[in-house]
């Protein structure tokens, strides 16, 4: 029997770990859940027939899958796992992670016998739910091909090199939707103090070259509506922006653009605050035009 373990029950996690609980079923694993706030593994265990664990269990799991908020988090549950590891584990960290990181992480465990893929996802909570996201995953590709029937919950996973370039992959990605988000509030809401009609614009935008995930989805789903519902925080899209630009400078790269965004992803993150859906950055853009994007 394999045993799989599923570390951080968060807004991705839990779902991540429900598929990974229903595949385990079909195939005669285990799943052990372990989630920093213990009720959480509870629930999971009571709702997906998971099994809670300690640490210390989850250590001598032979996959270990971890999705916490930063490489921090993933370094703070390592130092604590690392005696009880078993070799030939392999570790498959869906934290959109730092690559500087996960370099330091794969050597760690490699010296436990442990292999240690970045793997971070993209889809969002939907995608998560769903059992339909796409995996990054940056390490040996060997060791890839032998955990992809684990990955449950991934529709689409691409090797994208060694390690830590999930990481990156996740990062530029995620500064990307956070240039789009942020030029296409400010072109909102200049349009919005010219008088013109925001849902026309974006009728128009979206059938033309402007368009992205933010001003098909993003935009008319949260923004416009005010909702703003909290599924992926806006503090999480200020750290992937500042690894991008950590990685820039890792390869004496130029990117101002995403650097600027970056930047201002880390003002909205202190004026709105950090637990607001990424969508609420725009407020920020509203107050600099006293001009709601609505
Ligand atoms: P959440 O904030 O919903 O969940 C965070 C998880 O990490 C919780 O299980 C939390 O435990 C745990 N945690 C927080 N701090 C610690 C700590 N110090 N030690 C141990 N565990 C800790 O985050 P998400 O699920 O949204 O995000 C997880 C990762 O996935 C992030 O790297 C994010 O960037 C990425 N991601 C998120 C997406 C989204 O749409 N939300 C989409 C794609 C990637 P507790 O329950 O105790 O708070």
């Amino acid at each position: 029997m394999t045993t799989l373990a599923f570390l951080g029950l968060g807004a991705m996690g839990d779902p991540m770990a429900a598929h990974l609980a229903t595949y385990a079923r079909a195939h005669g694993h285990r799943v052990l859940v372990w989630n920093r706030t213990a009720a959480k593994a509870g629930a999971h265990a009571a709702t997906h027939g998971t099994h809670p664990a300690t640490l210390e269990e989850a250590a001598a799991a032979d996959v270990i899958f971890t999705c916490l908020p930063t490489s921090a988090e993933v370094d703070e549950v390592m130092h604590q796992m690392r005696p009880h590891l078993r070799p030939g584990a392999t570790w498959v960290d869906c934290t959109s992670g730092h690559p500087d990181a996960a370099t330091r992480q794969a050597a760690e465990l490699a010296a436990h016998g442990v292999t240690f893929l970045d793997a971070p996802v993209s889809g969002g909570t939907v995608g998560a739910q769903q059992g339909r996201l796409t995996v990054m995953v940056g390490g040996d590709a060997a060791a890839m091909d032998a955990a992809r029937p684990h990955l449950a919950f991934a529709d689409k996973v691409v090797h994208v090199g060694g390690t830590g370039a999930g990481f990156a992959v996740k990062a530029v990605n995620n500064a990307l939707l956070g240039v789009t988000l942020w030029a296409t509030g400010e072109g909102l809401a200049v349009l919005g103090r010219a008088g013109v009609n925001l849902g026309a614009a974006l009728d128009v935008i979206n059938a033309s070259s402007g368009r992205s995930n933010a001003s098909e989805n993003l935009i008319p789903q949260r923004v416009l509506t005010r909702e703003f519902p909290p599924t992926f925080a806006l503090g999480l899209l200020a750290k992937d922006a500042g690894i991008a630009v950590d990685l820039t400078q890792g390869v004496q790269g130029s990117a101002p653009v995403i650097a600027q965004v970056a930047a201002l992803l880390r003002a909205a993150q202190h004026v709105v605050g950090p637990a607001e859906d990424h969508t609420a950055a725009l407020k920020l853009i509203e107050a600099m035009n006293a001009k709601e994007i609505l």
